[in-house]
């Protein structure tokens, strides 16, 4: 390495010559690998972390291009796995970089082992089960984590540090219902929101990692780059309750894969993914989001989305068929986006 690679970086004074060495020893685990992962993963390998190990299920298309920043033409035309394209690119930015690229669908069995290691991990992904996952992994291991989010232009970034900060199920007791919110999906996204939430969490991560724990943020940060808003929200007290199943109780009850959506196949290529008891979903409310992202049939027991060459049927317990599929993976990477878990 020249010296004057991270000369800029170390001649800030709370990361110096040993916060850099710190960085270089480190490993930091992206989960997902569309916009706040690319982001992520470019910052990183060029701040010059030991190294980086990105977990993606998707390929790349045209429509990540606008804000997935790693990604080029080529990458979308050759229908690349994000995680290898993201791969290749990062070994031409920094070289020293040792970056690890899985394929992989994240779940309750393998989310352990992935993380395995990580001197911090960073959610770059765009479900709450995934999330609740993460929080649950990053908990039991002791792993500190940063939450982001973005979808339209607002965006959400929290950071945890087990035992310490709250923790994901602490601020969100419960997931949300499946179809509640909107996605990227159906209602887009602004690459500059993703910017500023990647970067925060990046930010939190240099800290972590360069042994400046102390300035972390310890609130929930919220920003809209449309309403020009930007707001901190006090989470700190929330853990004197004392009764949160992650933290407190230590009850993981995402990686016993008590909140996961199990998947079967049901007849030639369809796929059924059934989410947990208990939801409800408002078929209205989502037929009006995903208006223009296909074709929407709606009746009083469900809801169908063709969308390319898949059919997306959405019951209101929120269970689901994906036709044009028999890959289980697909199917739940297609639920995710449209419908939002
Ligand atoms: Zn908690």
């Amino acid at each position: 390495m020249s010296s004057s690679r991270y000369s800029r970086q170390i001649l800030f004074g709370e990361i110096g010559v040993n916060g850099q060495q710190c960085l270089t020893e480190s490993l930091v685990v992206i989960l997902g690998c569309g916009a706040l992962g690319t982001v992520q993963a470019e910052a990183l390998c060029r701040a010059g972390v030991g190294r980086l190990r990105i977990i993606d299920r998707d390929f790349v298309e045209e429509s990540n291009l606008q804000r997935q920043t790693l990604f080029t033409e080529d990458d979308a035309r050759g229908a690349m796995p994000k995680a290898v394209a993201a791969q290749r690119r990062l070994g031409h930015i920094n070289s020293e970089v040792r970056v690890e690229a899985l394929v992989a669908d994240i779940h309750s069995k393998n989310i352990e082992g992935l993380v395995q290691g990580a001197a911090c991990i960073l959610d770059a992904t765009d479900n709450f089960e995934t999330r609740f996952l993460i929080n649950d992994a990053a908990i039991k291991h002791g792993i500190p984590w940063v939450y982001g989010a973005a979808v339209g232009s607002y965006g959400v970034s929290m950071t945890v540090l087990p035992q310490d900060t709250p923790c994901l199920r602490c601020v969100f007791e419960k997931l949300p219902a499946p179809g509640s919110s909107p996605t990227c999906d159906t209602a887009g996204v602004l690459s500059p929101i993703v910017n500023v939430i990647a970067s925060v969490q990046v930010a939190e991560a240099l800290k972590i990692l360069s042994g400046n724990i102390g300035r972390i943020n310890r609130r929930m940060l919220c920003f809209d780059v449309w309403e020009n808003s930007y707001r901190q929200i006090e989470i700190a007290n929330i853990r004197d309750e004392g009764d949160c199943p992650c933290c407190q109780l230590r009850r993981f009850e995402f990686l016993e894969g008590v909140g996961s959506a199990a998947t079967t196949l049901c007849g030639r290529d369809s796929v059924q993914i059934s989410v947990r008891e208990g939801s409800c979903l408002n078929l209205k409310e989502l037929a009006q989001r995903l208006k223009a992202v296909g074709k929407v049939q709606i009746n009083e027991f469900l809801l169908r989305l063709t969308v390319d060459q898949f059919e997306i049927a959405v019951f209101p317990d929120g269970r689901g068929i994906v036709r044009g599929t028999k890959d289980a993976q697909v199917a739940r990477s297609l639920y995710a986006r449209y419908v939002g878990v």
